[in-house]
């Protein structure tokens, strides 16, 4: 490295002072920064022509020329190969040639013999580590002496500066086109939260509103400013809050991302609003938990129906139990009608098989009661009819059947009963018959009784009508062996 003489170190001095000033500048645009260093490097390097070019797809492309007087101008474009450049840009070097005509590589240069220029100073432009363009400056004329390293060293800190700026250019447009993007995206969303159908909200950790949209205004009734200040938990119904705080509670352990629930809020004039709630979780890059993202969809009138529907359906069943109780019910006497005594007696009948128990059924039929009815009216006959009912239901045991077969003949069905427990239930009635109070006069009834035992073995199944059939005829023989009597069929 030549070593410079002392007068030479003051100019040094001097050009590195004023580049160092030069670097410290802030340029509004690209053409004020290149024509003050292409004018500075001009001056510094005694040389009459500079250029700022871009390189680009094998182009070299004028991006500022001094002085403007030149046959070129910023814009024009060229073949990097017809330049001088393209020695800078295959060597990624700077090349610094004082007499062009005598130098190896640039005589026999296409530009050389285009140009004829002789002296030549070029470095690259490096934009993120790649050659952007270059920093030149040519003369016609060759220089007396040959460029010093420090001419070198100082065309290269002022590529590099520029190089800089171009950088950081580039990273302030992408700063400012991601910002925008992120005011674009940031600017949809809210519009989307603002006017979702549904009600969304940003709940804190703690339970607070943090952000409410329309919907979510509109389904709890209070406004922006008043939900704000409060909780969710405030409008909450105090029988769902639990089952809320546990599932958020889940969700801040992460044993759950998300949760649904159906839970009422109160609204502001006091009404339950049932809603359909979703919550998810919004956890920061270090996956802690930010705040919560609630979507209240209004589910009451739903809610209504479903009531209304319960409702109805439980009317549908108690009037079928009424309906079913009128089927198998004598409105007279509150009894088991014919039909329901039907059902019973072939329960009885399977359940005798089964077991082997004996079954008895007694008829029992009031005598002379059609001129008990003459006598006294058709409706002191029903107070007897109705007496008589009470008494055969005090007679009758808890899995007794006491039913009222029509007119005044009723049954009792006696299961786990045999004859002789057959002939006692008689009697029994017999004797509270004849002790019935409040009758105009005294009635008396006759009944005839049959008790089956099945045999083990048999074949013969015994039917709910032979039964009947055989009990009516002990009634039969009752009567005709004078009433007021028990008779027990064979
Ligand atoms: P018997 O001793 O042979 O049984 O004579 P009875 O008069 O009781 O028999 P009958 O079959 O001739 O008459 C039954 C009477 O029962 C006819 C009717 O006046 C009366 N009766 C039937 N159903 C009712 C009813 O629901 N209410 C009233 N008050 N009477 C009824
Ligand atoms: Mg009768
Ligand atoms: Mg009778």
């Amino acid at each position: 490295m030549t070593v410079p003489q002392t007068s030479k170190l003051d100019d040094l001095t001097n050009r590195f002072r004023e580049f160092h000033r030069l670097s410290l500048g802030h340029y509004e645009s690209y053409t004020k920064l290149y024509s003050d260093y292409l004018r500075t490097g001009m001056r510094f390097f005694e040389m009459p022509i500079g250029i700022v070019s871009r390189i680009s797809d094998g182009q070299y492309i004028i991006l500022a020329i001094e002085p403007e007087t030149m046959s070129l101008a910023s814009g024009d474009a060229m073949p990097l190969g017809e330049t001088y450049c393209s020695v800078v840009v295959d060597r990624e070097v700077t090349v610094a040639v004082s007499h062009a005509g005598q130098d190896a590589a640039l005589c026999g240069h296409p530009a050389y013999r285009e140009m004829q220029l002789e002296a030549y100073l070029a470095t690259p432009i490096r934009v993120n580590g790649e050659i952007y363009g270059t920093l030149n400056f040519s003369s016609p004329a060759a220089r007396k002496l040959p460029f010093h390293d420090t001419d070198v060293e100082l065309v290269e800190l002022m590529a590099g500066r520029i190089g800089q700026i171009i950088e950081q250019d580039q990273l302030d447009r992408e700063r400012q086109r991601a910002m925008s993007q992120l005011r674009e995206n940031t600017a949809l969303f809210e519009s989307a939260f603002e006017h979702a159908a549904i009600g969304m909200a940003l709940v804190s950790l703690e339970g607070r509103w943090l952000r409410v949209n329309n919907a979510a205004i509109e389904l709890l009734g209070y406004s922006e400013t008043e939900l704000l200040t409060i909780d969710f938990q405030a409008l909450t119904h105090p029988d769902d809050l639990d089952k809320d705080l546990e599932l958020l509670r889940e969700m801040l352990a992460g044993e759950r991302d998300t949760y649904r629930m159906e839970k009422r809020y109160f609204h502001k004039n006091g009404q339950e609003i049932w809603a359909l709630l979703s919550v998810s979780m919004v956890r920061d890059e270090n996956s802690k938990p930010e705040y919560f993202v609630s979507q209240i969809q209004d589910i009451s009138a739903q809610k209504r129906a479903e009531t209304e529907l319960l409702h109805r359906q439980k009317q549908l069943e108690a009037l079928n139990d009424r309906l079913e109780q009128l089927s198998t019910t004598d409105p007279l006497t509150q009894l088991n009608n014919r039909r329901a005594l039907e059902a019973r007696l072939h329960e009885e009948l399977s359940r005798n098989k089964r077991t082997g128990e004996p079954l008895s059924l007694l008829i029992v039929d009031v005598d002379h009661f059609k001129r008990y009815n003459d006598t006294y009216g058709h409706p002191e006959g029903d107070l007897a009819l109705r007496a008589l009912a009470a008494a055969l239901s005090d007679v009758s045991r808890t899995n007794d059947t006491v039913a009222r077969l029509g007119g005044e003949e009723f049954v009792l069905l006696l299961p786990h009963t045999d004859e002789a427990g057959c002939c006692a239930v008689a009697m029994r009635l017999a004797q509270l018959v004849s002790r019935l109070e409040g009758l105009r006069a005294a009635i008396t009834v006759s009944t005839g009784g049959a008790t089956l035992v099945p045999a083990i073995g048999s074949t013969r199944i015994p039917t709910a009508d032979s039964l009947m059939r055989r009990a009516d005829e002990a009634l039969y023989r009752a009567k005709q062996e004078g009433r007021n009597r028990h008779c027990q069929a064979p």
